[in-house]
């Protein structure tokens, strides 16, 4: 058994980012400045978006943009079960309506015919996920949204540096980043708003700094905008210096760290593909360039006769952490209550969260690492209760 635990995640930092933070305490300007500027210029040019919108996190950028669509009573909003919280809560708080699509039970991943009979005359924006690092058939979806002009906006928290058909998430469209410590891009907290719509945008840089017309640090004044009126309310949602430059630097690194991870994610499928009690995701054509966010199994309970839940005990028990990615979102307490939606309504979204676990995946663990994972995996399956 290992000596030391092995976490599920932990974030890649360097002397260099530690020094590049340092750098910025000792400038003078913490806040939002020169670095979150350089760092959204640098986010367009590495996904080849029109343009980029550094926020506080992946949820404010979520809300901001339900603020920017005028998302509100009697509006519903198509997006999965089987993804975090924030979104739903966010739908929820802004007083419309969540309706879940359910996704492929081996992709975890919503299509055009998982939402297409959700729509209804009420509907107004579409977010689908793109899970683990992997990404969602977007082109079906992509016309589907046109034909009902519905807004699409794309939840590409796990996609930081991932492709759809050869094209980086952001460059088409409209996708929210999330820079969370346990994403493969992390600024600590933080997110981004990609979009080709310069309006949207726009709107969203208002919504996210009190709703005034400029940043807190203007170029042009050297610091302040002291002049700055309200356009419209907003919030205060705006990412620091001191988080933009952890991301500068994260973001020089990131397709390195991506293809560290899928050398690890390559030697969990080898040792992985013996044991038939657990279940990898699948990949898809479609995905061009996989970014390996999380590497996700299912646990085949009918022939462990062990919950996901007790296989994840006994992991720590040999000093591996593991993840959940996600509890269904339409299972999970007040929605449960709220929504009242019956068992058997999602079939594979429900199949799917009683059985995921993420095992962990990091780009400075080793492949004597994963091999220990494996190895306590079939330790623990060898215990059948
Ligand atoms: C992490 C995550 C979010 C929220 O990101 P924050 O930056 O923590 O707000 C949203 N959606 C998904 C699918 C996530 O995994």
């Amino acid at each position: 058994m290992r000596h030391a635990f092995l976490p599920f995640s932990r974030p890649s930092i360097t002397e260099g980012d530690i020094e590049a933070v340092a750098q910025v305490l000792r400038s003078g300007w913490i806040t939002t400045g020169p670095k979150a500027s350089e760092f959204e210029q640098a986010f367009s040019h590495y996904t080849g978006a029109c343009g980029s919108v550094a926020v506080a996190s992946a949820t404010a950028g979520m809300h901001v943009m339900l603020a920017a669509l005028g998302i509100g009573p009697g509006d519903e909003v198509i997006t999965p079960s089987m993804t975090w919280v924030s979104t739903v809560n966010l739908i929820t708080l802004a007083g419309a309506t969540p309706v879940f699509a359910d996704i492929d039970r081996d992709t975890l991943m919503v299509s055009a015919r998982t939402i297409e009979p959700c729509l209804s005359s009420r509907t107004r924006l579409i977010v689908p996920v793109h899970f683990a690092g992997s990404c969602v058939d977007m082109d079906p979806i992509r016309n589907l949204a046109r034909d009902k002009g519905v807004a699409l906006v794309e939840d590409a928290a796990h996609a930081a540096g991932t492709q759809y058909n050869r094209c980086t998430i952001g460059r088409t469209g409209t996708a929210i980043f999330s820079f969370h410590p346990i994403k493969n891009l992390t600024t600590g907290e933080g997110g981004m708003v990609c979009s080709d719509d310069p309006d949207l945008l726009d709107r969203i840089k208002r919504l996210k700094f009190h709703g005034l017309g400029v940043d807190a640090f203007d170029r042009t004044m050297q610091g302040r905008s002291p002049q700055a009126q309200v356009l419209e309310p907003g919030y205060k949602y705006n990412l620091t210096d001191m988080a933009a430059v952890l991301g500068l630097g994260q973001l020089a690194r990131l397709d390195a760290m991506n293809q560290r991870r899928r050398v690890l994610a390559e030697c969990y499928q080898q040792h992985l593909m013996d044991i038939d009690e657990v279940m990898p995701l699948a990949e898809v054509p479609h995905c061009t360039r996989h970014a390996w966010h999380l590497f996700i199994v299912r646990i085949d309970t009918d022939r462990t006769g062990m919950s996901r839940d007790e296989f994840m005990a006994r992991l720590k028990a040999l000093n591996i952490g593991t993840g959940l990615h996600f509890r269904a979102v339409h299972q999970q307490k007040y929605f449960a209550e709220t929504l009242g939606l019956s068992p058997g309504s999602l079939p594979n979204t429900e199949w799917n969260s009683d059985r995921i676990c993420s095992l962990p995946l990091c780009p400075d663990m080793t492949e004597e690492d994963v091999l220990d994972v494996v190895e306590a995996v079939k330790a623990v399956l060898s215990v059948k209760c």
